[in-house]
């Protein structure tokens, strides 16, 4: 689904964020990319719906170079969540999560529809729908957020960091949760965090990142048994 062909950034400052990766996460799986801060997650992300353009090599989603996609095409097709979210706060939380199917141009009873299928999917209550993000608690935004991404099924979704924000507890909650529902969702991760546990949870396969290289890339049991 997503493939990197040695794919390398190097900054207008001179600085090489990301050094020749390569890398393919199949359909429907999950990979984490884990590493210190500045190793080059993020701009690694960032590359697959083009809000960084690469410097050399190929990155494709479903066998096509993002280059050669439509830029908004690909990143309404392409979920994104952030660890502050960025919900709009003068939008209701339905307004929050029907923005990308509006865009698309479904009609109003279709996107009801999916707002409520998606507020029990994360597990709030219907009449959230009305209420505006600065109503909810951290755990209940990050939960909109997730559901922002997934409202118009995308094929891919990026997380950078999507429970960073949160206190210990409901971080953990969330991770529960989404690793209940992403098997019926058909969708595929790249997830970014600097938190080792949480990329051996998360992924079906890690990515280690240090310096801008990818040192190790394997599943979590294949981790943890050579450290
Ligand atoms: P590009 O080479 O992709 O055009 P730029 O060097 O023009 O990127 O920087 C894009 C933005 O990132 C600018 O707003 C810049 O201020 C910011 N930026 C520059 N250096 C860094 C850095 N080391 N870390 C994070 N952001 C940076
Ligand atoms: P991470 O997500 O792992 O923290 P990043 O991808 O944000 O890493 O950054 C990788 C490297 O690229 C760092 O050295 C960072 O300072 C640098 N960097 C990030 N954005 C920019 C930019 N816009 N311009 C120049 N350097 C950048």
């Amino acid at each position: 689904m997503i493939e990197f062909d040695d794919v390398t950034k190097v900054y207008s400052d001179g600085t090489t964020a990301v050094d020749g990766i390569s890398f393919k996460v199949a359909p429907g799986e999950t990979l984490t990319l884990v590493g210190p801060s500045g190793c080059g997650k993020t701009t690694t992300m960032k590359m697959i719906n083009t809000l960084i353009r690469t410097s050399e090599g190929t990155i494709s989603v479903d066998g096509v170079s993002v280059n050669e996609r439509d830029t908004i095409d690909l990143r309404r097709s392409i979920g994104y969540v952030i660890q502050e979210i960025g919900l709009f706060d003068h939008m209701t939380v339905g307004k929050n999560i029907g923005l990308v199917p509006d865009l698309l141009g479904w009609d109003d009873d279709r996107i009801d529809n999916r707002v409520v299928e998606l507020l029990e999917l994360i597990e709030l209550p219907p009449e959230t729908k009305n209420q505006y993000p600065n109503e909810l608690s951290g755990g209940q935004r990050q939960r909109v957020g997730v559901a922002r991404a997934l409202a118009a099924n995308p094929q891919v979704m990026l997380m950078d960091e999507p429970f960073g924000a949160l206190d210990p507890l409901t971080r953990e909650n969330l991770q529960d949760e989404f690793l209940d529902i992403q098997d019926d969702l058909n969708v595929t991760i790249v997830f970014v965090t600097h938190d080792i546990d949480e990329a051996l949870k998360m992924g079906d396969t890690v990515a280690v990142m240090r310096d801008g290289s990818i040192v190790q890339c394997d599943t979590p049991t294949a981790i943890l048994s050579d450290p």
